[in-house]
């Protein structure tokens, strides 16, 4: 750390890294009350087809809110149920929570789809394709509806097992997209390896468009990447109209992003479902949740 930058920096540095470890350890330990204690909850974020504008799916998105310091990201708490190993246990009941929700949907006459985050340590549980199959079956939906994210660099170390776990979920009819789909260690040699049905464009390649021609000429190659190779692409963090366009006159099949919709609680999406319902197919309006 800079030498001169003075004592008061250096004390805010030890203090915020104390209070990094401080929050770590709080979280580590918390998270392991947390699920007996309901303390996690699902948000839903609308995915758009964007040919029909038609609401053709979401993705489920873990809460977590704590007695003491309120709503907790994600971002802040997963990173440390990886490192625990807590995240099997919590994966397991996003599934479980996510597949139900589902089933609430089709029951309501909603013909969408659910998309589910996995993590690579649940990947690796022997477990894990047993424990997808069984939820599916407990919830009676079909296994078609259900769609599990991976990341790039959970391909990218993939043991023999792992594969063979991919490909035992596919032929159950799961989907499986590859999350932020350009930002990781990509290799091309993945997508024929793995049997992947989607790429979802991450959100970084979407934000400067239309104008940024880079981002221009890197989305649509992504797109025309994924259609030689028959999967679908879902393009992610749409926070315009313009972006929805562009993407849409691109090729990009569907849209997920705050223009359509931020990630709600089940309540508000079961509301949004009925309403969109009524509408008769129109071009994407932009939900206002
Ligand atoms: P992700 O799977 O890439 O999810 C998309 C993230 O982008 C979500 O953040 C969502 O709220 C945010 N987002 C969506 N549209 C927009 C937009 O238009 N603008 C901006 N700025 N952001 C947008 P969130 O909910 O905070 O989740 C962060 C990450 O945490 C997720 O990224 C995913 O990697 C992880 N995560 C969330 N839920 C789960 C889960 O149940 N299991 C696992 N293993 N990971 C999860
Ligand atoms: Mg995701
Ligand atoms: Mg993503
Ligand atoms: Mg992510």
């Amino acid at each position: 750390y800079a030498k001169n930058s003075g004592k008061n920096a250096y004390r805010l540095f030890t203090h915020s890294m104390q209070e990094d470890a401080r929050k770590r350890f709080t979280l580590d330990n918390n998270l392991r009350r947390a699920l007996e204690r309901k303390e996690f909850v699902l948000h839903y974020q609308p995915q758009i087809d964007l040919r029909s504008g038609a609401i053709c799916g979401a993705e489920a998105l873990i809460r977590w809110i704590h007695p003491e310091l309120g709503l907790i990201s994600p971002a802040d708490f997963i990173p440390v149920a990886e490192d625990t190993g807590m995240i099997v246990a919590i994966g397991e009941w996003v599934l479980r929570e996510a597949c139900h929700e589902l089933r609430r949907w089709h029951d309501a006459g909603h013909g969408v789809r659910m998309s589910i985050n996995l993590s690579g340590r649940q990947l690796s549980e022997e477990g894990l394709v047993a424990s997808v199959l069984a939820i599916v079956d407990d919830s009676g939906i079909d296994a078609r509806w259900l769609e599990l994210e991976l990341t790039e660099s959970m391909l990218m170390d993939a043991s023999a097992s792992v594969i063979d776990k991919l490909h035992t979920l596919k032929r159950a009819g799961i989907a499986l997209a590859i999350d932020d789909f350009g930002t990781g260690y990509s290799s091309m040699s993945y997508l024929k390896t793995f049997p992947v049905s989607a790429l979802k464009i991450d959100r970084s390649f979407v934000r400067d468009l239309p104008h940024s021609t880079e981002d221009a000429a890197i989305t649509k190659a992504i797109i025309a990447i994924a259609r030689s190779l028959k999967m679908e692409t879902v393009a992610e963090g749409i926070e315009t109209l313009e972006q929805g366009e562009f993407l849409r006159a691109s090729g990009c099949d569907k849209a997920q992003g705050y223009h359509y919709g931020k990630p709600m609680p089940a309540a508000q999406m079961r509301e949004l479902l009925m309403r969109r319902e009524q509408e008769t197919a129109e071009p994407a309006l932009p939900c206002d949740a």
